[in-house]
């Protein structure tokens, strides 16, 4: 009740100049503190055990956020009529024993899964696949990129050590067949590894060209030994070289085979919920602003997606990843559609799944949009916008449109809400491509990512509901409320620069 009455005060003490804004404000003023607070407790409830793709949870959390659109007046913008878009999953098992990894070369020898090597992440490769082996050097700092000629489709040794996740990071998204991390792993800890066992899997079967993570496999430094010997590449080429750039080296003339025999458990599917405010403006409502935050979690240890159990808690329950984006995607739905006026181009509202899998409900829309994908001028992507500093927002992707300059006038022209937005203040951990709107950046549609930023508690199960700063997320929503009111009601589009639209849609069609 407190927060209520704050912002009723607020709005009663709107200075007179600024009456013209009122239809604005009171849309902007529909998102309160309480809201996002009572959102965030239901959809990041441990009843919803961690949102995990697919899950009977996921759905739930899907059906009270479409009961939502429809409860503002939101035009359905799923499949068939309703405000569910469905893409089609397959669950399938994998069994370490029915698995081995052949290294042909002048010395070929063959490695059991769940002896030799164990797979500790990703998406093992369906059913027989072979690539050369490379191994990577280097370390992570810098700018330096690698070449993807030199990983794509490889089978990537790695040291397994401090830096190894910024290294993967640059790796993963260049499309390994597999990633073999290398270390002297003592039995403690190759014990306590997973991949002993029998382990379930999710596959996206309608990916293209895919974003699943590859396999990641975990593999002894004693057994990879005679492989390095053999292919005259020094043991000591494995480590993480201090300052030296990445680098790619060919294992010449060894091949990696992989024979994997996945048993499919289940055909389902996942949800993306979609709702549309339509626009005022006879032309301009035929194009679209894009609200898109992701519903789903890590789960349960259980789910394959890297939860992992701290004392008595084994759930991941994502309420800041992104608990907080789909709170705030619905706040901004009840906010459009509470205002007095209503913009002239048209709304899409979407809370997408199979996120953490690897940008799947978005990537599914991006290939089956249920709006023109040439008519949407902007998506904004709200992921992780609940924590940290109470007055600072990163804003990803600024400096590759006009955008990032809308972002900047629209909260120095609402100083009441006290956020200023600055660039990406993790450079190093790649986040442009690591959430929804790369999906449709790729396609040409120029975007936006807020994020509040990473924390300790990210991926954790200690992501809960009560480490949600829900003053500042209602406080973000108003600015992404009035930003989304500029861009749908200015006729220009938003535009790309130039060398960003090479670099990002040209250069990945
Ligand atoms: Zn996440």
């Amino acid at each position: 009740m407190r927060y209520r009455l704050t912002l009723l005060l607020a709005v009663l003490t709107v200075p007179v100049a600024a009456q013209r804004r009122q239809p604005a404000a009171r849309g902007a003023a529909a998102i309160t503190t309480e809201d996002v607070r009572r959102r965030i407790g239901i959809i990041a409830a441990d009843s919803m055990l961690g949102r995990a793709t697919p899950s009977p949870q996921l759905d739930q959390v899907a059906a009270y956020v479409a009961a939502e659109f429809r409860r503002f007046g939101l035009k359905p913008g799923g499949d068939s009529g309703t405000y569910l878009q469905r893409y089609p999953l397959e669950v399938q098992r994998f069994d370490p024993d029915s698995a081995s990894i052949r290294i042909a070369g002048p010395m070929p020898t063959t490695w059991h899964t769940g002896q030799d090597v164990l797979l500790v992440d990703g998406q093992p490769p369906a059913g027989d696949s072979a690539g050369p082996g490379a191994v990577i050097t280097g370390s992570p700092q810098g700018a330096a990129a690698l070449d993807s000629s030199a990983v794509t489709g490889k089978v990537v040794f790695l040291a397994y050590g401090p830096g190894v996740n910024a290294v993967a990071v640059k790796i993963l998204p260049l499309r390994p067949l597999a990633l073999m991390l290398v270390a002297d792993f003592p039995d403690s800890i190759w014990q306590k590894l997973p991949g002993h066992q029998a382990s379930v899997h999710v596959r996206n079967p309608s990916e293209e060209g895919g974003s699943a993570i590859p396999a990641v496999f975990a593999v002894r430094a004693r057994t990879a030994r005679a492989l390095f010997t053999q292919a005259g590449v020094p043991p000591d080429s494995l480590r993480l070289w201090g300052d030296r750039p990445l680098a790619a080296h060919p294992l010449a003339e060894v091949k990696v085979q992989l024979a994997v025999h996945q048993q499919l458990l289940e055909r389902t599917s996942a949800p993306n919920v979609v709702g549309i405010l339509e626009g005022t403006d006879a032309a301009l409502k035929k194009e679209y602003v894009l609200f898109t935050a992701h519903m789903d979690h890590i789960g349960t240890p259980g789910a394959g997606e890297g939860c992992m159990a701290r004392g008595a808690d084994s759930i991941c329950n994502g309420a800041d990843d992104d608990g907080s984006g789909t709170v705030a995607v619905v706040a901004l739905a009840e906010a459009f559609a509470t205002a007095l006026e209503r913009p002239k181009r048209s709304l899409v509202f979407m809370t997408v799944s199979g996120e953490e899998r690897g940008l799947w409900g978005s990537a599914y829309f991006a290939e089956h949009p249920t709006v023109p994908l040439a008519s949407v001028v902007a998506d904004l992507n709200s992921d992780m916008v609940g924590r940290n500093a109470k007055d600072t927002l990163a804003v990803i992707g600024r400096e590759h449109s006009n955008l990032g300059g809308a972002v900047d006038s629209v909260a120095r022209a609402h100083p009441e809400l006290n956020i200023k937005p600055v660039g990406d203040l993790w450079p190093q951990e790649g986040l442009y491509y690591r959430s929804d709107h790369y999906n449709f950046a790729k396609k040409g549609v120029p975007i936006l990512f807020f994020t509040t930023g990473l924390h300790p508690d990210y991926h954790q199960v200690s992501d809960s509901p009560d480490k949600i700063d829900a003053e500042k997320e209602a406080r973000f929503a108003r600015l992404v409320f009035y930003l989304g009111l500029a861009v749908a009601n200015t006729t220009a589009r938003p535009r790309w620069n130039p060398e960003s639209y090479k670099q990002i849609v040209s250069g990945t069609n």
